[in-house]
């Protein structure tokens, strides 16, 4: 028995891990088989050749790690660099802070762009750097496209575009873990070498898949990539991918049944429907803020986050015991705010299998608290703008029309 029990389900508004919905949870339910007789090779060929469409990518060749997120940076940078490598990499939040300690961990040469938490890349640095960079030493760009703890998503096409002006043959690596199935993500068109995502985001699934996909580019430069790599090494697995057997080692069988599904829900709603799903949603998120009085995390708009709003609340109000109070009193998950922005903000997850009225639900929940915790608001303001929004704007469901 659950000692935390609640009644009703879990309002689950954390950017990450998200909501599994029924099919995916049913097409998990099974039991282990030999992942070395036909059908797990015929699920995972299926699955190869569907993957790369999620990264809007016709030449990328994809990976399927057991993993997380965390597993999935690891991969991008061991198989394309060798030990002190330099590499550009802003910081601008919890989750870009927290690549970069893993590539100075692992012995990259990081050039860290130190940036103001709730700003994104700043183009003109980059432009500056590379440009500076005669010998082209930097040999890659990491960038955080959505970055989680602050909300603010980057513009991967302008970073392209200013690579491509200093003619610098630097990789790009992006870190699409919070956008890859919601944001608007073009691997190919963007010139993106690596792209990962991990499948508890906006997929859907439980924890446990690292999905990399590699550009041509990227998986030239594993051949002469010196970095140690074991566990996450491309070439075991192209290995396989030539047998036909497709796995170095046991792959999560149920997660790969799972990802079938989330992939088929995806396709059926059609991904630029996901997507513009999600914008509806951030946008309904956006507008209720606003009604609150209350600022966005997000310092400019062009930043703005279509799966997560980190709430900026006034200083005399602790973030957390919203979180807790939310929680304890509504059953309703809220995201903390992370390190530099502890105490500061609190985190809605707008993103994955999730629609415009489970939204309605978790704002109305947050009005809730906030009033409970002393912040003058006007119960159904914040919901009122977001119902107005979404009533204009939600179309009807593509399988029922
Ligand atoms: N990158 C981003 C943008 C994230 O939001 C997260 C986790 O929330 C990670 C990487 C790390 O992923 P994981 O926790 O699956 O290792």
């Amino acid at each position: 028995m659950d000692p935390f029990y609640g009644p009703g389900r879990n309002q689950l508004f954390v950017p990450g891990p998200v909501n599994i919905p029924e099919p995916v949870l049913h097409a998990m339910n099974r039991n282990n088989e030999d992942y070395r007789a036909p059908p797990v090779p015929a699920l995972t060929k299926k699955l190869l050749a569907d993957v790369p469409k999620i990264f809007k990518s016709t030449t990328g060749t994809p990976f399927l790690f057991p993993t997380t997120g965390t597993g999935a940076w690891e991969s991008a940078l061991t198989n394309t660099l060798s030990p002190r490598d330099r590499i550009i990499s802003f910081e601008m939040g919890q989750f870009s802070l927290l690549w970069i300690d893993q590539m100075k961990r692992l012995n990259f040469d990081v050039d860290v762009v130190h940036c103001e938490w709730g700003t994104g890349v700043d183009l003109e640095i980059l432009r500056t750097k590379l440009e500076a960079d005669k010998e082209h030493k930097v040999k890659a760009i990491c960038c955080v496209h959505n970055e989680t703890a602050t909300g603010v998503t980057n513009n991967l096409a302008a970073i392209r575009t200013v690579i491509d002006d200093c003619m610098h043959p630097a990789l790009f690596l992006v870190d699409g873990v919070s956008s890859v199935c919601a944001i608007d993500f073009r691997m190919d068109e963007w010139g993106v070498d690596v792209a990962l995502t991990g499948s508890q985001k906006a997929l859907s699934l439980p924890t446990g898949l690292g999905i990399v996909c590699a550009s041509p580019k990227a998986l030239e430069a594993t051949k002469t990539a010196k970095s140690l790599r074991v566990f996450f090494d491309w070439n075991d697995y192209l290995k396989f991918y030539k047998l036909g057997t497709y796995w170095p080692y046991t792959p999560s069988i149920q997660l790969l049944y799972g990802l079938r599904t989330a992939l088929d829900l995806i396709f059926l709603e059609g991904l630029d429907n996901v997507i513009a799903r999600h914008t509806r949603l951030g946008r309904a998120t956006r507008l209720a803020v606003e009604a609150w009085g209350l600022k966005n995390c997000t310092q400019r708009e062009e930043w703005y986050s279509d799966t997560v709003t980190a709430v900026v609340i006034p200083p005399y109000i602790d973030s957390t015991e919203i979180v807790k109070r939310a929680w304890k009193r509504y059953n309703l998950s809220l995201g903390l705010g992370l390190n530099k922005v502890a105490g500061k903000v609190f985190r809605i997850g707008h993103l994955g299998n999730l629609n415009e009225l489970q939204l309605l639900g978790c704002l109305s929940g947050v009005e809730m608290v906030l009033k409970d915790i002393g912040y003058p608001v006007k119960l159904g303001s914040g919901v009122a703008a977001a119902a107005a929004y979404l009533q204009m704007t939600t179309p009807l469901i593509a399988s029922r029309v």
